[in-house]
């Protein structure tokens, strides 16, 4: 069984949607909740004593409580909502990093980050003067825990890793970075926008100081992203945007802040982004992590027996490792967005291009590529799309 029809796109539109890696579509029950939202409950929380301002401010608490439990967080207001992972991030590399990292020290990622992962590290590097290091992969395309041994130092302040790697869907070993990490001192932020929808994430089982990721990836709408941070932690760290809501008082020369989680949540909120996370996250604990990585790994493995048989595609990353329901392809000699422009006239929708991970494209030496990948709404028919597509391609470009 899989949940296309809970999904109301698909008796929209034809479309053999396989780029729930880029935004997942949305269910029934979450486009029902934007609308119900709306109809009844919309006021600005905290932002009033009447009765609809007063049920905003209720319904953003019971969202935070929703991803606070659905995390494991031991305190909801350590759990911060932003507008996205990029947010989170930055929201980190501001308070975090600008505060806490000095001239020399040290921030470590991964080579197979997302933009949004090295970017905003790079800003902090180049304003404090520190260095940045990268671990490179074994060769199955996981993160090489003895190469981090090896450059890991007293000097290092934060390793910022992605749990799932966005092009390739290879998890990596997060439980024991963050052993490694904490053995040196050093923070770890796990980027967990490509793992949230395919596993169980207990930020204090894995003891992760910051964990961040994206409501749209995961059936919510976009703009609506968590940033999950350790108390202790969030409390030292100043504010990220200045403004209403944040303050506790404002003179005219002087202001002091909220706590937490006011005080990184600055401005009005989006507050039904907030509780549509909440029915989405409700959507995925009904089905359950097991049947939706079973759909995926069922779906994901069929296409790869399928793709195995065209000797004109390769694919990277896709053996002897745990993966999500991902796979990173190309049509060799082709172009990856010539390979996508024709598939989506067979209503394929595939991902091309870099996927924002630049670095990792350069070491692992293939220019662009397309990402084909499943969730529990796809099916066999898609794959055969996708491959009916795929000699198109080939008979195109022969
Ligand atoms: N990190 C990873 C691993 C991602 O895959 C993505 C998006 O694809 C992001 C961060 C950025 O997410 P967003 O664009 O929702 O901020």
């Amino acid at each position: 069984m899989n949940y296309k029809n809970k999904f109301p796109i698909f008796s929209n539109i034809e479309n053999h949607y396989l780029d729930t890696a880029a935004t997942s579509q949305k269910p029934k029950v979450v486009l029902d909740k934007i609308r119900e939202y709306y109809e009844k409950y919309n006021g600005n929380p905290g932002r009033g004593s009447h009765k609809l301002s007063v049920e905003a401010q209720s319904l953003l608490s019971n969202a935070r409580e929703c991803v606070r439990k659905f995390i494991n967080a031991k305190r909801a207001e350590e759990v911060i909502f932003t507008k996205n992972t990029t947010e989170s991030i930055n929201l980190v590399a501001y308070t975090y990093g600008m505060n806490f990292i000095s001239e020399n020290d040290e921030i470590i990622l991964g080579i197979s980050n997302h933009h949004a992962n090295i970017v905003p590290w790079q800003f902090v590097a180049k304003q404090k003067k520190a260095k940045l290091k990268y671990i490179y992969l074994t060769e199955n395309g996981q993160f090489d825990l003895e190469d981090l041994k090896s450059k890991i130092s007293d000097r290092t302040k934060i390793v910022a890793i992605s749990a799932v790697v966005n092009v390739t869907g290879v998890i990596q070993p997060i439980k024991e970075i963050i052993e490694i990490a904490h053995s040196k001192n050093a923070l770890v932020l796990v980027d967990a926008a490509q793992s949230m929808l395919h596993f169980k994430h207990d930020v204090q089982e894995l003891d992760a100081d910051f964990l961040v990721f994206s409501g749209h990836k995961i059936f919510a709408p976009m703009g609506i992203g968590v940033m999950y941070g350790k108390k202790e932690i969030l409390d030292k760290m100043p504010p990220f945007l200045y403004g209403g809501d944040m303050i506790e008082f404002v003179t005219e020369q002087e202001s002091t802040f909220a706590q937490l989680p006011n005080k990184f949540e600055g401005g009005t909120q989006n507050v039904e982004g907030a509780v549509t996370l909440e029915e989405a996250i409700k959507f995925i604990c009904e089905i359950g992590y097991e049947k939706i990585e079973k759909i995926e790994e069922n779906l994901a493995n069929k296409a790869l027996e399928e793709l195995n048989k065209l000797d004109f595609v390769e694919t990277y990353f896709t053996k002897d490792v745990e993966r999500t329901g991902v796979i990173a392809f190309n049509v060799i000699g082709v172009h990856s967005h010539d390979v996508a422009f024709i598939l989506d006239s067979f209503d394929v929708a595939v991902r091309s291009g870099h996927h924002c991970a630049q670095p990792l494209m350069k070491y692992i030496g293939v220019a662009s590529c397309c990402r084909a990948s499943f969730s529990i709404y796809n099916d066999e028919s898609d794959i055969q799309k996708l491959i009916e597509g795929l000699l198109k391609v080939k008979e195109v470009f022969k």
